[in-house]
């Protein structure tokens, strides 16, 4: 496998970086994880962009300008001829010293990694998955805001580690308020009455593509979106859930916290979206081949 490092493409055996970046040190950096699709990346701009503004949230200054990176995550893709996977698009505050000090960090380090993913068993696509609500509060937005998209997901993990502990995968989690931030790496939806909510951002969720994605093709759809507050008593109540990331897609949630959600089943709602959405990623890709 090729990776992308040091604006070049190395050997796998050869990508290292050093134990003095601070991105190891003090998960002070950030990243993307991007889809391909068929041959095209999918919302390529869009996570880039996204990328440049967890930089700018984290006052990190990337080398690079967003054209070159987008070049950059076709190349790695061409290289590994990868038309469908996953990709992890790496950028931390590089080599330091051994204190905090950010500014300390002359040359931040960026590296991309095209590979293939498999968030969760096959089958629970067609199932839906069972998930808990967890007592790691999600971080409070002027901690670290859930927006950026950070090197430092250890919020995330020791949520991720209550969900697998309690024998599920995947946990919902709520901020300081109690209301329903997100999954420890999904957006989390709701259908109820027809109408389909999802927790604005500032409960303390990321600016998931996958959710933007999906609110825009439902409501072409004919769908009411609404972002609403969300309590724990609307997940327990909803008509059916779901939860959407770049590497988890679109996936049905049947039971939270031992509570059926519906007919303890997937929603027709959420298949209906799970297959637009499969139909969406054919059209709204950046090209890896024929460019
Ligand atoms: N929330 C968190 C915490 C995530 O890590 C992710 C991405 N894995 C998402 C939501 C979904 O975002 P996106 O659809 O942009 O991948």
């Amino acid at each position: 496998m090729k990776i992308f490092l040091g604006g070049k493409l190395v050997d796998e055996a050869d990508a290292k970086i050093s134990v003095f970046d601070h991105g190891l040190l003090y998960g002070d950096g950030i990243f993307e994880g991007i889809r391909a699709y068929h041959g095209k990346v999918f919302l390529l701009d869009q996570h880039v962009k996204r990328l440049f503004e967890s930089a700018k949230a984290i006052a990190l200054e990337i080398p690079m300008t967003q054209q070159e990176m987008a070049d950059a995550v076709i190349k790695t893709c061409r290289a590994n001829e990868l038309s469908d996977g996953y990709i992890r698009l790496v950028v931390t505050r590089g080599v330091g010293t051994l204190g905090l000090n950010p500014y300390l960090c002359k040359k931040p380090e960026v590296f991309i990694i095209a590979a293939k993913i498999q968030l969760y068993p096959i089958e629970l696509y067609e199932t839906g998955m069972k998930v808990v609500t967890v007592g790691t509060v999600r971080n409070h937005p002027e901690a670290i805001n859930p927006r950026i998209k950070s090197l430092n997901y250890l919020n995330n993990v020791l949520a991720k580690i209550e969900a697998i502990n309690s024998g599920v995968l995947e946990c919902i989690m709520l901020n300081g308020q109690g209301q329903v931030a997100e999954a420890s790496g999904d957006n989390v939806f709701v259908v109820k009455d027809g109408v389909l909510k999802t927790p604005p951002v500032w409960c303390g969720a990321l600016d998931g593509l996958t959710r933007r994605a999906v609110i825009q093709i439902a409501e072409d759809a004919g769908l009411t979106v609404k972002e609403d507050v969300l309590q724990r008593y609307d997940l327990f109540t909803a008509d059916e859930m779901f939860l959407t990331g770049t590497a988890a897609e679109v996936i049905a949630v049947i039971d939270v916290d031992r509570r059926s959600i519906g007919t303890g089943k997937p929603g027709h709602i959420t298949v209906d979206l799970q297959n637009r959405f499969k139909e969406f990623v054919k059209d709204n890709g950046t090209p890896i081949f024929d460019t």
